[in-house]
């Protein structure tokens, strides 16, 4: 079955397939597909390759580089990216601190930061969670005290992804601890190389480097480098949160990994054991099924920037049990030979690769907002359940 898109829409995915493959280099794109990890400077590449092609922030403002486009074409361009394993624009930089600074951004922010991010010339990471402060978001308690033009910040962050290649960390911090949990905070952006910045690894079960724990021991931070209004960085948070949500299903990257654990099994004659082929042929139709859900919330979007659609939720939850699923029938091609695979020390071999592919899968249901967390959502905004009596 086809989804019911528009001539034009159909003229500009056929128009984004091929510019994807004929502008971001296939090295990177075939490691991509590989499920290996990708160089720093190879994701720099992608997302300059995309920039030019006017593919990195079609969402943000005009003036910035948006594009004014329909939530659905938006949507159809990441289906087109993850298809092509082209990797994604950084999102800490275009979903998330880009559109923030473009809203409540001073000018000279704006200049300074927006054309950087968008190229990604300047590399951001988020420090939002703390030990202690996840969920519950707003429990943070690094803090920023006033001293003249700057502020002294003080505290953690934990499972800051990138933080290692960073340049610039984006940051909500407690300026005022007297009042409701939500109130006092504020967001900074801190070079990561002004002094008394600790970054150091976690430990992951799939092998990589992606996480960190941030620490700040009496940095220093101009308060030119304050977003918007002391004390006004729940609010930021929240749109920051409400931004470009019409990727949340990952269609595209679930249907690539499908595709080809299709074609593995194939070849392998996997494929031929019926448990395998019926748990396969359900998450096709899953995915089906996930992409036409997608394209309904996406196409009832409001505005970037509006609130956001609790129907996100069921994108969250549902696109990360796939991309989990997808990632587990992966492994399974290998057969026995999955067992043995263990980490290369230097880049992975393809056995290690998806075994990495299939342990990572497993932060779908914590980050961007744990998946209990997603149907407390569901249940209270779309049920209507546990409303005040
Ligand atoms: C791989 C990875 C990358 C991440 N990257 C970043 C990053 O770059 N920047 C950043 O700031 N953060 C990042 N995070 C942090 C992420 O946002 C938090 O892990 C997440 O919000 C959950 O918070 P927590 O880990 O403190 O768990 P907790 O909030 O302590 O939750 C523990 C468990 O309790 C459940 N729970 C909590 N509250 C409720 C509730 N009200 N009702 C029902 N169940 C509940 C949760 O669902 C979960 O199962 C990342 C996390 C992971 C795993």
């Amino acid at each position: 079955m086809d989804l019911n898109f528009t001539d034009d829409e159909r003229a500009f995915r056929a128009e984004a397939r091929a510019a994807l493959r004929a502008e971001v280099p296939e090295y990177i794109r075939n490691t991509v597909r590989d499920e290996r990890p990708l160089p720093r400077g190879w994701m720099v590449e992608a997302q300059q390759a995309l920039n030019r092609l006017g593919y990195a922030v079609p969402h943000w403002p005009a003036e910035w580089g948006g594009r004014n486009w329909s939530p659905v074409k938006r949507a159809i361009l990441t289906e087109e990216i993850d298809r092509a394993a082209v990797p994604k624009p950084l999102a800490f930089n275009v979903a998330l601190i880009g559109p923030v600074i473009a809203a409540f951004g001073s000018e000279a922010q704006k200049r300074r930061f927006l054309p950087a991010i968008a190229n990604l010339d300047i590399w951001f990471c988020q420090g939002f969670s703390e030990p202690g402060a996840g969920s519950d978001l707003a429990s943070l308690k690094t803090s920023a005290v006033r001293d003249g033009e700057t502020y002294r910040v003080n505290g953690q962050k934990i499972w800051t992804t990138y933080a290692h290649e960073a340049d610039w960390i984006f940051c909500l911090v407690r300026t005022d601890a007297s009042g409701r949990k939500q109130q006092g905070i504020t967001m900074l952006l801190l070079d990561l190389a002004t002094p008394g910045i600790t970054i150091r690894p976690i430990a992951t079960i799939d092998g990589y480097h992606h996480v960190n724990e941030v620490f700040f021991d009496d940095v220093v931070v101009p308060l030119d480098n304050r977003v918007g209004e002391e004390g006004e960085g729940w609010n930021y948070a929240k749109y920051l949160l409400g931004q470009e949500r019409t990727s949340m299903g990952n269609v595209g990257l679930s249907a690539r990994r499908l595709e080809r654990a299709r074609s593995m099994a194939e070849a392998s004659g996997l494929i031929a054991d019926p448990a395998f082929h019926r748990r396969l042929t359900l998450a096709e139709i899953e995915l089906k099924a996930l992409e036409i859900t997608q394209m309904r919330v996406v196409a009832s979007a409001s505005a970037p920037g509006g609130a956001v659609d609790p129907k996100v939720s069921i994108l969250k939850i549902k696109g990360g049990e796939l991309l989990q699923t997808a990632a587990a029938l992966l492994l399974e091609t290998l057969g026995p030979e999955a067992l043995t695979a263990g980490f290369a020390a230097e880049g992975l071999d393809p056995q290690s690769a998806l075994l990495s592919t299939y342990f990572t899968a497993r932060k779908y249901s914590i980050f961007g907002g744990a998946n209990e967390v997603q149907r407390n959502i569901l249940a209270k905004a779309v049920l209507g359940l546990g409303a005040a009596a």
